[in-house]
């Protein structure tokens, strides 16, 4: 973890996104943020006092993060995407335990999770995931009612909710989302009193219909659009904004050359300045003469190919630029050049990549 680098996650900006997507949904339909892969590199440990506080329960793709949240002091709900550790005992035991909600999708699932309980002496949850069409994790939907079936007869587990996922809830074509949720709708009858939920960010602001019970934001929580297209559909504020500071800045001679590869030649007498992040923080090296980083309220270009660690700006028309300087390496302004959109769309990537990768490796802190 690299103290020089920082990200500031804004208290405000959560809070304000949360409040949005509220405002979208019924009251009573229960909002269960997905803070999978480390609240997709903002920061588990100092987004849970923020979201703590605003949510109804909590969806994580494994479960060591389930059980990080208990550790956290969270009663709540917990729904567990993935049910890996099929051979790890201790794992299998503390998710009963400790009252996480599984997802179960197949009959070796069940029974892996009813021999869990009768090892721990304790009735398990679970969620039956359902492929209406995706592809991945959950049971087809005209196998549902036969599991559901299955894990009635079980004593041991307790069926408390019926899920499904979309594909292309983000896209402007509204057809696969329709044939999906069709097939959901089709194995509901018969599940009265199980928590049914379907909708991601996009479906939730972009499908009323698919809100069911709960609903799972994940990106929208954190600022971002799930895709261009739903862009102006809803009022979001990113929350991340990464900084480092320029470690030197020196003067090269026009026709000087820069980094690996030597990509970039520098047109006039210029001036340059290091900034220590690399593609080892999570700096896409495809942002090599792309992007640009904003010092002192103004963009210095990207020169050349970004390395492990560092990475040189063209300063020569930021007045005053030296050592020390503040460098924004990602803005939380949506409309800066180097936001979290912006930069996903030179990466040629989504949002999400770029957080999840640019969280890992730096210090988080909490503003307001
Ligand atoms: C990641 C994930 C989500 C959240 O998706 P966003 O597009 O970030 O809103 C919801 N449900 C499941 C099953 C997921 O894997």
């Amino acid at each position: 973890m690299k103290n020089y680098l920082t990200a500031s996650i804004s208290a405000s900006a959560v809070r304000h996104n949360i409040a949005q997507l509220r405002g979208r949904v019924a009251p009573g339909v229960r909002l269960c943020p997905v803070v999978k892969d480390d609240c997709y590199g903002h920061g588990m440990e100092v987004l849970y006092p923020v979201l703590s506080g605003l949510v109804d329960g909590f969806a994580v793709a494994s479960p060591v993060e389930a059980l990080a949240l208990r550790q956290k002091g969270w009663h709540g709900f917990i729904l567990c995407f993935l049910s890996a550790y099929f051979d790890d005992f201790m794992v299998q035991d503390e998710l009963v335990w400790q009252e996480i909600t599984q997802t179960v999708m197949s009959k070796s699932a069940l029974a892996s999770i009813q021999a869990a309980a009768k090892r721990v002496g304790k009735r398990a949850r679970v969620h039956l995931k359902v492929d209406t069409g995706m592809g991945r994790m959950g049971i087809p939907a005209r196998q549902a009612p036969d599991l559901i079936q299955a894990i009635h007869a079980c004593a041991e587990v307790e069926l408390t909710g019926i899920y499904t996922h979309f594909a292309t809830a983000d896209e402007a074509d509204r057809s696969a989302v329709a044939a999906q949720l069709e097939q959901f709708a089709s194995i509901l009858p018969g599940t009265a009193g199980l928590v049914r939920h379907a909708a991601n960010s996009a479906a939730l602001i972009d499908f009323p219909e698919t809100h069911f019970d709960m609903v799972r934001p994940g990106i929208a929580v954190y600022g971002c659009h799930p895709s261009a297209h739903l862009r102006n559909s809803l009022e979001l504020k990113p929350c991340m904004s990464v900084k480092a500071q320029l470690i030197a800045v020196k003067h090269v001679p026009r026709g000087s050359r820069a980094g690996y590869g030597l990509t970039h030649e520098y047109a006039r007498d210029s001036r340059v300045g290091i900034v220590p992040i690399g593609y080892g923080d999570g700096y896409f090296r495809c942002l090599s003469n792309r992007a640009v980083v904003r010092i002192r309220g103004l963009d210095a270009p990207v020169c050349g190919r970004v390395s492990m660690d560092q990475m040189t700006v063209d300063v020569t028309d930021i007045p005053g630029a030296q050592v020390g300087d503040e460098v924004e390496v990602i803005s939380a302004d949506p409309a800066a050049p180097n936001c979290v959109e912006n930069l996903a769309r030179l990466a040629d990537t989504i949002p999400y990549e770029i957080t999840c990768h640019l969280g890992h490796n730096m210090r988080h802190v909490l503003i307001g």
